[in-house]
């Protein structure tokens, strides 16, 4: 049996970077926000006001001689771009997040994978508002072609990942009797998966002697504000354990890709996410 552990990571097609879905994100959110508002001249007039502002200019200027050198044409794309960045964001800010009109935000999607035990996708799949797919135990048949049936060792078993055998041979160090006592259950649940499979059982049937802490792997699409409301209720220190680490994790690269729409969520510790925002 292959014992991991869990992760989470984000997700885009190779052809569309982080920094490209988010800069895609931005400009299309700030221009169905701004139809609400019918200001859609005033994100210029916006960038027309910073470029003339030598306290937003300034500073720039002076990143700009030395990232592009002495070339003060070649900065001016540059400059603007910026210029356009702060304009869009902070309509974002001020008008959708802060203002809580958040319908608008719900025009972005993301997407991410997640590989953990299928006790922390039961409950992931609880959230509506979404798209998901997820691993079969229908038609995926474990231990196929003398692969390893895997299993995701629980956060507060001190287990060491890797490859153990089925028979026993290979066993792993134990600090707790608990840990011990998971693992064997693990062992009989491979060796009688295995045992019925061979003794003619479909997987979609023998899948009923395998456990919470099975692998399985999702991938799961929301739109920013369904993004919001499951890390509001799955970061907290109310979540259950395995599951509070992947959101945290996932809030973590989305504040790293997607800035503008997690500013209100503050990740104090590897427990502790605090909330200052509004979700209605
Ligand atoms: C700490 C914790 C403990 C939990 N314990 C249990 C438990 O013991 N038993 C259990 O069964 N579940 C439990 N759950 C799961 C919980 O009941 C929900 O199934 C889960 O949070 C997903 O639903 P949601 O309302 O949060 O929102 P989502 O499905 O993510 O939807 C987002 C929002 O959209 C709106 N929405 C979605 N669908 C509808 C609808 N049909 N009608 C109106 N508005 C809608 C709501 O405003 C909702 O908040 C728990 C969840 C947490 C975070």
């Amino acid at each position: 049996m292959l014992l991991l552990t869990a992760n989470a990571s984000l997700d885009t097609s190779p052809h569309i970077p982080f920094d490209l879905l988010y800069k895609d994100l931005i400009w299309r959110i700030e221009k169905y926000g701004r139809i609400c508002y019918q200001t859609d001249a005033r994100r210029e007039l916006v960038v027309k006001a910073l470029l003339d502002d030598p306290e937003f200019t300034g500073p720039m200027a002076a990143d700009f001689a030395e990232e592009l050198g002495p070339d003060a044409e070649a900065a001016i794309p540059a400059l603007r771009e910026r210029a356009e960045y702060r304009a869009i964001t902070n309509f974002i800010r001020e008008r959708l997040m802060k203002s809580g009109h958040h319908s608008v935000i719900e025009h972005g999607s993301i997407s991410a994978v997640v590989v953990c035990d299928r006790g922390v996708t039961h409950e992931i799949v609880r959230h509506r508002l979404a798209a998901y797919s997820q691993e079969s135990t229908r038609y995926c048949r474990y231990g196929k072609d003398g692969r390893s049936l895997q299993f995701i060792i629980p956060p507060w078993c001190r287990i060491e990942e890797g490859e153990y055998s089925i028979d026993g041979l290979a066993y792993p160090l134990f600090s707790t009797p608990g840990d011990a006592r998971w693992f064997e259950a693990m062992r009989v649940a491979e060796y009688f998966y295995l045992k019925l499979l061979e003794e003619g059982w479909r997987p979609e049937q023998a899948r009923d002697v395998l456990p919470n802490s099975t692998k399985t792997q999702i991938a799961m699409t929301y739109n920013l504000r369904e993004w919001r409301h499951f890390l509001r209720m799955r970061a907290s220190r109310r979540a259950h354990p395995q599951m509070q680490p992947l959101a945290i994790d996932l809030l973590r690269q989305l504040k790293a890709n997607f800035p503008i729409f997690f500013e209100d969520f503050t990740i104090e510790d590897d427990r502790t996410v605090l909330f200052s925002g509004t979700i209605l």
